[in-house]
């Protein structure tokens, strides 16, 4: 089931839903691209005519973030719940080990993506990371880059270079790497690292997730003054 925010199309997906489309996928086998989209990058997509088809051709859009579940809610096409980068990262290796799928963790500074990789084998054991690598590599050594996620033939790949350059990374190689699932996951290799710290899960019940973000990363708010805007289009499209 899909909606359409400002012109974006959106899978109102539960995490199991979502989980099941990425089976589905690498069933397929052909390439796949996931986008968590959140409403920031959903205010600068009804900017960017590029980033909007971008959105509008990936195979999976999931709601991130309590904007766009209010936004389908405002506009009478509700979505379940949300499901955001990390979660669906979790999620996946849960599943992985069982479903016998090799994950490839791209992103983040030097020796992140490997302490994520270890962190994350510890908490679901049997996890299979095919590799990682950081997300500084310069274009000159992009090929390279290819060439090593091609050889070690993930299922799924991790992609956390932050929003939206993961997701024009992934449209303009995926076709090349042979992996039939990419994701982008934002900051989340950081996370899992134990670099940053999420909220604490009250604040994400409370939606407030984006508040304690403001708090702790105050140079995020030029990019936060996106929500108000983002609400303000919502509420528009809410009344024609
Ligand atoms: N990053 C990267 N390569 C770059 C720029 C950023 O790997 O060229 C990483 C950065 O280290 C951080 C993540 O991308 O881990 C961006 O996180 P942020 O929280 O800003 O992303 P968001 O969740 O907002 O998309």
């Amino acid at each position: 089931m899909s909606t359409t925010i400002l012109g974006a199309r959106i899978h109102g997906v539960t995490m199991d839903e979502a989980l099941n489309r990425i089976a589905a996928f690498i069933e397929a086998g052909s390439p796949h691209q996931v986008i968590t989209l959140n409403a920031e990058i959903l205010y600068r997509a009804t900017k960017e005519p590029e980033l909007m088809a971008l959105i509008n051709r990936a195979d999976l859009v999931t709601p991130d973030g309590a904007g766009i579940v209010w936004a389908a809610g405002k506009l009478g096409r509700p979505v379940p719940e949300r499901v955001t980068g990390i979660d669906l990262l979790q999620a996946v290796a849960q599943k992985a080990p069982e479903a016998g799928w090799k994950i490839f963790l791209y992103g983040g500074e030097p020796g992140i993506a490997e302490q994520a990789a270890v962190n994350l084998q510890k908490k679901h054991p049997g996890l299979m990371i095919a590799g990682t690598a950081h997300g500084f590599i310069p274009p000159e050594e992009q090929e390279e880059l290819r060439e090593q996620i091609r050889i070690a033939q993930p299922h799924i790949l991790l992609v956390a270079l932050g929003a939206p350059r993961q997701e024009f990374w992934i449209r303009d190689n995926l076709s090349s790497l042979g992996v039939p699932v990419a994701i982008g996951v934002g900051g989340s290799f950081d996370v899992i690292a134990g670099k940053a710290r999420r909220a604490p899960l009250w604040v994400q019940k409370a939606q407030l997730e984006w508040l304690y973000r403001l708090i702790k990363e105050p140079w995020r708010y030029k990019r936060m003054l996106a929500l108000p805007r983002f609400m303000a289009l919502v509420l528009r499209e809410s009344r024609r």
